[in-house]
């Protein structure tokens, strides 16, 4: 989502005249677009920030700040780094050409992050590839998980009329793009604020659209994700058999800690209809380890569901505390030692998981949509299968942007390699 938000501040740049250079020196506007879901990148921002002090010094060019950090700690950026000249909120893209226009007469850092209950479009996009594009259905969220800042940065679900959605889609197919992701916090609980269609009919209004050859969508809530939604994937030729899941915790306990309104039990069964309904399904997660009360047993729950759910992939992160978050009042922390050791052994188990999937790859024929050069070698070429895979293979001719056919030779346990 952070970078359909870069591509769409990068398109309103653009429609302003300012044209893309290489280097941060050579730049007479730079923005950066954080993310506070975790507390490393918020730590980035400011050592980032730091650095730039040169070149601010240099060219005396214009420094922004966007996206949720910018929400949630505009005070801290403008009192800590006097280089900043704005910051603006995920809500307020639109607003940056009108804010850098007035910068000469301001001598103080401009805020600006007033919550819109609306949705607005933001057009045009600048889009980094013309083969796979984002397409943002919906915004924010109403769920509160204990431990996740993004309802208080993004603000409450609003979601894109379906009619902006269908004309988007159709412009990238008629440019020639071949995948879209539909994105959102919560795609899930979608709902055209006009009709109140949900996701079921965004996804089946969208998939006759001529062009576009595989459809994505990312991120679902175990708690909305439906079997009407798991029927439609299965019946809907175009929609990959491809689904990110979080689960964050394989025990209740901390499932209920975290506030996320399923058990394990639950989250399984939707996971077995899955795979009933796709046996072929590429499934994928995201982990929390070492959150407050999580103890051995709770964590050896987690390492449980990875052996049995079998994913093509995890995203796995240390727990750490977000402001305003409910999780802030537990006070049972895991010492950082045992999360890091924790982060290591599921990381290393599901390591294991997918050597050994992707040996069995080995062999077989796969569909698998160009992406580009790779930039280690001329002839060779990277691309993603259905399940959202890289593979990584050579080709005497151009095909990026084209679905080849390759053969699997090879794989380690994060990519696989082919041959046409
Ligand atoms: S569902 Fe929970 S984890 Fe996901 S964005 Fe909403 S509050 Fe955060």
């Amino acid at each position: 989502m952070n970078e359909n938000e870069s591509e769409q501040t990068a398109g309103i740049l653009r429609s302003q005249g300012a044209q893309p250079c290489s280097h941060a020196e050579d730049s007479d506007i730079i923005i950066i677009n954080t993310c506070a879901v975790r507390e490393k990148p918020v730590e980035k921002l400011f050592s980032l920030l730091g650095r730039l002090q040169h070149i601010k010094k240099k060219n005396n060019a214009c420094i922004g700040v966007t996206g949720c950090v910018a929400q949630l700690f505009k005070n801290e950026i403008s009192q800590r780094n006097q280089s900043v000249d704005f910051v603006v909120g995920p809500d307020n893209l639109w607003k940056i050409p009108e804010i850098i226009s007035s910068l000469s007469q301001s001598s103080s850092c401009i805020i600006h992050t007033p919550r819109n209950r609306q949705w607005r479009e933001i057009e045009p996009i600048a889009r980094k590839n013309h083969i796979s594009g984002y397409v943002s259905v919906m915004k924010g969220c109403n769920h509160f998980c204990t431990y996740c800042v993004v309802p208080f940065a993004k603000g409450r679900e609003k979601y894109r009329p379906l009619p902006y959605i269908k004309a988007e889609i159709k412009d990238l197919a008629e440019k020639g793009f071949k995948e879209i992701h539909l994105l959102g916090q919560n795609v899930n609980s979608y709902q055209d604020p006009e009709s109140g269609k949900d996701f079921v009919s965004l996804l089946k209004e969208i998939s006759p659209i001529k062009g576009i050859e595989w459809i994505r969508f990312i991120t679902s809530h175990p708690k909305n994700f439906t079997s009407d939604i798991i029927k439609t994937m299965a019946e809907t030729e175009k929609i990959c058999h491809q689904l990110h899941l979080p689960i964050q915790s394989g025990s209740d306990a901390i499932l209920r800690y975290m506030g996320r309104g399923y058990t394990r039990q639950q989250y399984l069964e939707k996971i077995g209809l899955l795979k009933e309904n796709m046996p072929d399904i590429s499934l994928s997660t995201d982990i929390i380890v070492g959150f407050p009360k999580e103890t051995e047993k709770d964590f050896s729950e987690t390492l449980s569901v990875l052996k049995q759910v079998q994913y093509t992939n995890i995203f796995s992160f240390r727990y750490s505390k977000r402001p305003h978050t409910a999780a802030l009042k537990y006070t049972e922390e895991v010492p950082f030692e045992i999360k890091k050791q924790r982060l290591i052994q599921l990381q290393e188990l599901q390591r294991r998981i997918q050597l050994k999937a992707n040996q069995s790859l080995i062999g077989t024929q796969m569909k698998v949509l160009c992406m580009g050069k790779s930039t280690k070698n001329q002839n060779s070429y990277f691309g993603r299968n259905e399940g959202f895979q890289v593979v990584n293979f050579e080709s005497a001719s151009d095909v990026t942007g084209k679905f080849v056919t390759l053969e699997i030779t090879d794989c380690g346990p994060y990519s696989l390699i082919g041959r046409t």
